[in-house]
C-alpha cells in the first residue's frame, strides 16, 4: 500500500492549490480525481474577478494551475475514491476503484454537483436536449434556440456565453429579480436575451430530442409552450459529500462539510476546502481554503512527528 503524507481528494481550484502548498512544504502529496483535473472549474466560461486576470476562462486557469501542481504533487486522474477508513489519528486508509493508500492527512475538495429540477421530461431528455453545463455542451447549440433556467451567476454567465457563440438564448427565472452579481445583470441587459420572469418549468417535451418547453407563470398561473432545441438547467449545487458522510464527518443542514478557520473538520487528520464546505463558492476563496488546509495539515504533522 503506497503511503502519503497528504492525499487530496478532488482537483478543482481548492484541490490543486492544496497540492501546490502541501508539496512545497515537503509533504509527499497525492491528488486523486475521479474525472479530469479541474472539476467544476473547467465549466466556468469567463471570469473577470480572479485577481491578476481581467478576463480568464476556467479551463485556462486550470491548465496553468495543474501544470504548477504537478511540480509538487502526483495527480491521478480518472481515479475515484470510494471509501475512507480512519485507522487512528493521522492514519487513514483511502480506497479507490484502482488501489489502496495510507495517508497521514486527507483533504476533501470534492466540490458540488448540479441540483436537478425534477421537472417532467428532465430525466428522459438528459443528453438529448437537457444539459447542466453551458460551456461543455453549448457549442452543440450554435444558431439554435436555448432556454437557460436559473437566476444565479452560473445561469447568467451561461446565457451570456451562449449568446456570444450565436445561440438564440432566453432565460427563465422563478422570481422577478436575479440573484446573479450586478455586473452580470448589466451585461445581460446589453444583450438581446429574452427573460421569462416568475416562470418555472412545467414540462420539457420532445420526441428523440427536446422540441419544446411548457413554462408556468407563477403570478398569472398561465401556461405557455415554446419551441426550443435545448435547455440548460443552472439552479444551484448540492455538495458531493458521500465519502464524508460515510465516516460521519460533521456537515451542516444542507450537507456542506463543517470546517474551522484552519479548514479542520470534525475528525483529526481530515481537512476540507472549496465548494463542498459551502459559503460563497468563489474561485479565489477555494484557492485560499486549499492553501489553508494544506498548511494546517503540515502544522499538525510537524506537531506529531
Ligand atoms: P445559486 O447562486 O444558488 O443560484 C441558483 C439559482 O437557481 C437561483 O436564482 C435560484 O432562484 C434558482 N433555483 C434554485 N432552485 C430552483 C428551482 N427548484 N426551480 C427554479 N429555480 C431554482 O447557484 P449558481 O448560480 O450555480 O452559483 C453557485 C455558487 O457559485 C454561488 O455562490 C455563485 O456566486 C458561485 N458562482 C460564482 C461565479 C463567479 O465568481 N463569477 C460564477 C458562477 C457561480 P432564487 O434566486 O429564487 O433562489
Amino acid at each position: 500500500m503506497d503511503e502519503y503524507d497528504v492525499i487530496i481528494i478532488g482537483s478543482g481550484p481548492a484541490g490543486l492549490t492544496a497540492g501546490i502548498y502541501a508539496g512545497r512544504q515537503g509533504l509527499k502529496t497525492l491528488i486523486l480525481e475521479k474525472q479530469l483535473a479541474g472539476g467544476a472549474g473547467l465549466m466556468v466560461p469567463n471570469m473577470e474577478n480572479y485577481p491578476g486576470f481581467e478576463l480568464v476562462s476556467g479551463k485556462v486557469l486550470i491548465d496553468y494551475t495543474k501544470k504548477q501542481a504537478l511540480k509538487y504533487a502526483k495527480i491521478n486522474e480518472m481515479e475515484e475514491v470510494k471509501k475512507l477508513e480512519i485507522i487512528s489519528d493521522h492514519e487513514i486508509k483511502v480506497s479507490s476503484q484502482k488501489a489502496e493508500y495510507k495517508a497521514k492527512s486527507v483533504i476533501l475538495c470534492t466540490g458540488t454537483t448540479h441540483r436537478k429540477l425534477n421537472a417532467p421530461g428532465e430525466k428522459e431528455f438528459l443528453g438529448r436536449g437537457v444539459f447542466y453545463c453551458a460551456v461543455c455542451d453549448g457549442p452543440l447549440f450554435m444558431g439554435k434556440r436555448i432556454l437557460i433556467v436559473g437566476g444565479g451567476n452560473t445561469a447568467i454567465q451561461g446565457a451570456l456565453y451562449l449568446d456570444t457563440i450565436g445561440s438564440y438564448t432566453a432565460v427563465a427565472h422563478r422570481r422577478d429579480e436575479l440573484r446573479a452579481e450586478k455586473y452580470l445583470q448589466e451585461k445581460l441587459k446589453e444583450k438581446d436575451i429574452a427573460m421569462f420572469w416568475d416562470s418555472v418549468i412545467d414540462e420539457i417535451k420532445g420526441d428523440m430530442f427536446v422540441k419544446s418547453v411548457v413554462l408556468l407563470n407563477k403570478k398569472t398561473n398561465e401556461k405557455n409552450e415554446y419551441p426550443i432545441d435545448g435547455i440548460f438547467i443552472a439552479v444551484g449545487d448540492i455538495p458531493s459529500n458521500g465519502i464524508a458522510k460515510d465516516i460521519r464527518l460533521e456537515t451542516d443542514k444542507n450537507g456542506y462539510i463543517i470546517t474551522d478557520k484552519s479548514q479542520k473538520t470534525s475528525i483529526q487528520g481530515i481537512y476540507s476546502a472549496g465548494d463542498v464546505t459551502g459559503g460563497v463558492n468563489q474561485w479565489v476563496v477555494a484557492c485560499g481554503e486549499g492553501a489553508v488546509a494544506a498548511l494546517s495539515a503540515y502544522d499538525d504533522l510537524m506537531r506529531i512527528s
